[in-house]
């Protein structure tokens, strides 16, 4: 299953390698056009300073967060306060509708749109994610260089790494090569 809220939060990206390499894609006009896509959003690019700074404190706010949950601790008020701020921009209301075939229909309206209502639906994706989901899925990748967020779908929910085929192995060979150079010291110190 895709979340909303963890695109979002993967925004913040690092080198599972190990460069040390690190980027903000919400500064990359690119990256957020085809996340707007991917999740059918529309919000004028390229996003303004504030927009920018805004969504970057709405991500810090729901990293702490996820870094709670994984720790299985308590959030911050500050930043359950922030994200109940971002679910406030986006009010919404019932609007009665008639249908072709002469029967009636409830749709939501929201009166605003572009960025706040992304941010808006950002949060509720985080939201529905802690209120609807078991929260031992969220996860945060083990490989110390990566700490990509993901949803463990696994039956056992034993999942350690975001992908094993490239975290798991690199950290399966990083292990492999540790305990060689204990087994080298040890045998050296005889
Ligand atoms: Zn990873």
């Amino acid at each position: 299953m895709e979340w909303l809220c963890i695109d979002f939060l993967n925004s913040d990206w690092r080198d599972w390698r190990g460069s040390g390499r690190r980027e903000n894609r919400l500064e990359k006009a690119e990256w957020l056009d085809s996340f707007l896509q991917h999740w059918d959003l529309q919000a004028p690019l390229p996003a303004g300073s504030k927009t920018c700074a805004e969504l970057l404190a709405l991500r810090e706010s729901m990293r702490r967060m996820t870094e709670s949950v994984v720790r299985r601790e308590a959030l911050l008020s500050d930043d359950l306060a922030a994200l109940n701020q971002a679910l406030a921009l986006a009010p919404s209301h019932p609007q009665l509708l008639e249908d072709a075939k002469g029967g009636y229909r409830l749709e939501e309206r929201c009166p605003v749109g572009g960025w706040e209502l992304v941010m808006a639906r950002i949060a509720r994706s985080f939201a529905d994610l802690l209120v609807y989901e078991e929260v031992s899925r969220l996860k945060i990748c083990d490989n110390p260089d990566c700490q990509w967020v993901y949803f463990d779908e696994s039956r056992n929910r034993a999942r350690r790494w975001c992908d094993d085929k490239m975290c798991g192995n690199l950290m399966k060979v990083r292990r492999f090569r540790e305990r060689q150079k204990e087994k080298e010291s040890r045998k050296s110190g005889k």
